[in-house]
Parts: C-alpha cells; structure tokens; sequence
C-alpha cells in the first residue's frame, strides 16, 4: 500500500491565524519619563473616556513609578491596566532609590517593563541582571514584559539574531510553566526607538517567528505559541494595522505615540487584516 506523507499543519507552516491561537493583543503605552502628576490624571482620564468601548485586547499604561497610585485610582475598573517601567530585584532592602515588585504590586500594577533598551543603555543592564528582575517580577505575582532588540551597528553586522537569541536565552530561561505563561516579550530594535524609523512588518515578523522558534526550543512548541510578542519601535497610528497584521505580532510597545490620547486609543483600536 502506498505510504501516505502527514502533510504539515497550518501552526507549523505558519499560517495559522492569530484568532486561533488564544493570544489576547497587548497594547502597551511606555510614558518614559514623560508627565508630572497633574499631567498622568489628566492623560489617563482622556485615554479612559476614548478607550472604553474597547474590548477583546488588554489596554496597558505605564507611568513614571512616582504617579502610579494617582492613575491606578483614576483606572480602576476600567478596561485599563497598570503597569512599572522597572524593578528592581530585591524584595526589600537598603538600595536607595529603588523600587521592589512587592511595592509596584501593592500600588495596582498587573504588569512590568524589564531591559528596556534605554535601561540596558543608559543604567548598564546586562541580561543578568534582566533575568534576576524578571524573577522578582514573578515572585511579587507581576507580568513581566522582558525587552530585546539589537543596535544599528549589529544590525548592520548581520548579529541582529545572534544578539536577540542571547538576550533570550540568558534572560528568560529557566521558568516554571505557570511562570511561562505570564512572561511577555516586547521586541524593540534600538534604532526604531525614538527614531522615527519603524521596523518594516515583515522585518519585524521575522524577528518575532524567529523569537517564538527560540522560545519553542527553551520551553516547548505549544507554550512558545502562547505567549505574546510585542512590536515597539516608532509604533503610530499610521502603521499599527500592518504590524499587527503579521502572523506573530500579538501586540505593541508604544513610546512617543502613547503619550497622545488620541494617538494611543486608535493604536488600541487597530484593525488587523
Ligand atoms: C518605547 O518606549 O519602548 C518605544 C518603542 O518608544 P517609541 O514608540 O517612541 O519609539
């Protein structure tokens, strides 16, 4: 009898949509250090009246740490949530300045921002040093939202995925399934932070499947097809829809763009083809 080839599936040849995969899009605003107090409120309460209608992806605000419990006040019970743009590693302890998960949790954040690429530049970050704040993240009961991307130079040396796959591997090994399923990446090429110059959607889906082929290789197939992949680089209005029309973008990281209401909430209400 002829011997029949199993022909591949449709995970496995790429095309499976996002709708079947149960990954719920992540549409996060980084506020950097953008905004006093009086500005958050007001930010925030402009965003909630534009975004209320919005349902089937998780909306994220990340305001400086100073203003968190202000804006958690003014979200609570909306379709917003809160999260940290740092923490550090220690539940507690004598590292002045510094802010612990356990801390971040108790202002009402459900998310955190970890190696973000002006923290690994700027504040000497190594993915040590992400890996052990990842894991304070988990143990205080926050998602954490680990950062990788590579500079202009590396890209240009052709070590763009030589450099991704490290900062994965040596940031994010190691967890417990149900650890797993909280983590969130958020690929962000430096040189379209702040830029202007977007990663291409296909650029950008080519570091995110190749991302997920780590991930499935450190962890398994089925969890790497679970979690969430973030764009940020210069993500707008203008350009939401195509990148979130790519197989394995489940979301965004949004500097510059996130600091507009009006610009966020029609990220937020992107429409996929
Ligand atoms: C960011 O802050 O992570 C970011 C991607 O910034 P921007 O959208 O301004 O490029």
């Amino acid at each position: 009898m002829e011997q029949q080839t199993a022909k591949p599936t449709e995970r496995e040849k790429g095309v499976e949509k996002k709708s079947t995969l149960q990954r719920t899009p992540l549409l996060a605003g980084n506020w950097k250090m953008y905004k006093t107090v009086s500005e958050s409120e007001a930010l925030a309460k402009e965003l909630k009246q534009l975004v209320a209608g919005v349902s089937g992806r998780e909306i994220l605000i990340c305001p400086p740490s100073i203003n968190l419990t202000k804006v958690s006040e003014i979200i609570m019970g909306t379709n917003i949530c809160l999260g940290a743009q740092n923490l550090h590693w220690a539940n507690e302890g004598a590292f002045t300045g510094e802010l612990s998960g356990p801390m971040i949790k108790a202002a009402g954040c459900k998310y955190v921002i970890i190696g973000h690429s002006e923290r690994r530049q700027y504040f000497g970050e190594t993915d040590k040093i992400v890996n052990d704040k990842m894991n304070a993240a988990l143990k205080a009961g926050l998602f954490p939202i680990v950062c990788v991307g590579e500079t202009l130079e590396e890209r240009e040396a052709n070590n763009h995925f030589k450099v991704v796959e490290r900062q994965i591997r040596d940031g994010v090994s190691n967890l417990v399934k149900e650890d797993y399923l909280k983590l969130v990446i958020a690929y962000e090429p430096v040189w379209a932070i702040g830029t202007g110059k977007t990663a291409s959607p296909a650029q950008a889906q080519e570091m995110h499947a190749f991302i997920r082929k780590i991930l499935s290789q450190i962890y398994n197939e089925p969890l790497a097809q679970k979690t969430r992949i973030l764009y940020g680089g210069s993500v707008k209005p203008d350009n939401i829809d195509s990148l979130m029309s790519q197989p394995d973008i489940d979301g965004g990281l949004v500097g510059g763009a996130s600091l507009k209401a009006a610009d966020f909430s029609r990220i937020v209400a992107y429409q996929a083809a």
